[in-house]
């Protein structure tokens, strides 16, 4: 019986579900690049290359693997757009007997591929993404009934699961969580050893003519394209991070540098995430290193509960969320997204490098998105569907299951304290003590109402003050709503004052 088996673009796995039991001389694997996914919001250039490049070097492999291989190119004149429309054509072409496919990442896909039998008129097996290590029913029964879905527990489960970092029943080190260590600014460092960069090869080099020609009005630049865009190459960018970064991964992990947009961080989720790496290799990887006394245990363990930890806790959130999770706005914000979020023309020197280095790398680090971007669109009352759709747009690792709930709920507090325990909203002064871009800003960290004063500063005591009806029997933010209740009421009209005046200016 010959089957139709369809591979999305962030299913560029060998041990993808959907490959299971494939007869190579019967079935007939189909990968395609379609406008609607390239279009449904207008992703960061470099995403899109990355995504089509991968996908045809993956089909390479496939081939070379003695699959047979259908593929579609966005360019091509035949290309129906969609997933539906593409393996319409095959089944057209191919009369096959079933389909089959892995289960979608996202809401928008599912319900195209689950009623994709319907339109085609063949029968359809999806089956489950196997590549996380909770399931979905898993992660449910162990949200459900539970008064905080606080991610550490959840991350305990994961390290139990898994036996990483574990000695018997216990964590390795007698903690399981080493983050107390992991939390210091760093110095520019011209020794840092430079993240791997793999050229261009001919695919590649087409790839970016064409997303050149089709998108060329899409947010950011092609330029220095150096994304590992096979499995090999992504290893070599692994072991390149386990040598070269893990060792201080954690003790730099909140940190930002002017010059040095990547410091420590490993630069693999686009790897992760599209399927190119394993996710439970990587753990393991590291976890070699901490055994073989090649990096610290306070940098091994933050590095795989980034992994194991909240990388699939937010997968479990996004589907125990459901659907509407997207229209979250526990904050009532409706103000539009600023202009300079596109340009990076700004005077506030931390949100100008954080989003020219967006624009420029398709990347920023986790601090980055979390303290400088997010805290900005918090603090200012941006709309927070506005917020996602930019987060979705602009970086190359974003697929709505992992960008989704870290735009709402971690960054925007949109959904009210259902995934984190306080807004992350920070003034002038965290930044400054996590970075060194107040140095040459116009603005001054430290000032609060002057001329100079850094505009995070007033926006802060703002959005604590507009927000206190919601916020005020938040235990953990007793500290601030003290020391704002300790200031003179002159000193909080001026403050509101000079908030409002900056608004007014950024609408
Ligand atoms: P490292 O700092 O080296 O971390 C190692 C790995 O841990 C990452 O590769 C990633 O797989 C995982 N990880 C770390 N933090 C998280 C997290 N909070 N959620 C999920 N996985 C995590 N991550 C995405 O993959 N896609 C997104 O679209 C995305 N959007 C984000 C939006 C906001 C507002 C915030 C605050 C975070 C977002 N993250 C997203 C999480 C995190 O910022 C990125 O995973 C990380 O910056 C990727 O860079 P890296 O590989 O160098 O990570
Ligand atoms: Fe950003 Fe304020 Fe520092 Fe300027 S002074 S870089 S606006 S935190």
């Amino acid at each position: 019986m010959s089957r139709l088996i369809l591979i999305l673009g962030d299913q560029l796995s060998p041990s993808i579900s959907s490959l299971d039991g494939v007869d190579k001389e019967q079935d007939t694997l189909l990968l395609c690049e379609v406008m609607a996914e390239a279009t449904y919001v207008g992703h960061h250039k470099k995403k899109i290359a990355f995504i089509f490049s991968a996908m045809r070097h993956f089909a390479e492999e496939l081939r070379e693997a003695g699959y047979r291989v259908r593929y579609t190119t966005i360019d091509d004149e035949d290309n129906a757009g969609s997933f539906t429309g593409e393996v319409r054509r095959a089944v057209t072409a191919i009369d096959p007997l079933a389909i089959c496919v892995t289960e979608a990442g996202e809401w928008r896909v599912k319900s195209e591929l689950e009623s994709l039998e319907g339109a085609v008129g063949v029968p359809v097996e999806i089956r489950p993404d196997t590549r996380f290590l909770a399931t979905q029913d898993e992660f449910r029964d162990w949200a459900e009934g539970r008064k905080s879905l606080t991610m550490e527990y959840f991350y305990r489960e994961m390290r139990r699961k898994t036996g990483l970092l574990m000695q018997g029943d216990e964590p390795v080190g007698g903690r399981w969580n080493f983050d107390a260590e992991n939390r210091n600014p760093a110095k520019p460092d011209l020794l840092r050893p430079k993240h791997l960069v793999v050229e261009p090869d001919e695919i590649t080099k087409e790839v970016l003519g064409t997303v050149e020609a089709l998108f060329s009005k899409n947010f950011g630049t092609l330029k220095n394209f150096g994304f590992a865009v096979t499995r090999k190459d992504a290893e070599r960018v692994m072991t390149s991070f386990i040598e070269d970064f893990l060792p201080n991964f954690g003790a730099t992990q909140d940190a930002m540098l002017q010059d040095d947009p990547y410091l420590n961080h490993s630069l693999l989720s686009f790897y992760i995430n599209s399927g190119l790496l394993d996710a439970l290799d990587v753990c393991k990887a590291a976890e070699r290193a901490y055994h073989e006394g090649a990096a610290p245990l306070n940098a091994v363990e933050g590095f795989i509960r980034q992994i194991i930890g909240w990388r699939e806790y937010m997968r479990g959130i996004y589907w125990f969320a459901g659907p509407d999770y997207v229209e979250r706005n526990f904050f009532g914000n409706e103000r539009p997204l600023p202009g300079f979020y596109w340009t990076g023309k700004t005077h506030m020197n931390c949100m100008a490098t954080v989003i020219r280095e967006t624009m420029e790398n398709a990347y920023a680090h986790h601090i980055q998105r979390l303290m400088i971007t997010g805290n900005f669109a918090l603090l200012a009352g941006i709309d927070p569907k506005a917020v996602h759709q930019w987060y979705l747009e602009v970086y190359a690792d974003a697929y709505e299951w992992v960008e989704l709930p870290n735009v709402v709920g971690m960054s925007q507090f949109a959904d009210g304290g259902f995934l984190g325990t306080k807004p992350y909203a920070a003034s002038g002064n965290y930044i400054n003590r996590m970075s060194d871009y107040c140095g040459t800003c116009r603005y001054d960290p430290k000032e609060r109402l002057g001329e100079n004063a850094c505009p995070f500063n007033a926006l802060y005591w703002d959005f604590l003050a507009r927000n206190r009806d919601k916020l005020k029997s938040n235990h953990r933010l007793a500290q601030p709503y003290a020391s704002w209740a300790r200031m003179s009421e002159d000193v909080r009209h001026d403050l509101r004052a000079k908030a409002a005046s900056f608004l007014a200016r950024l609408s």
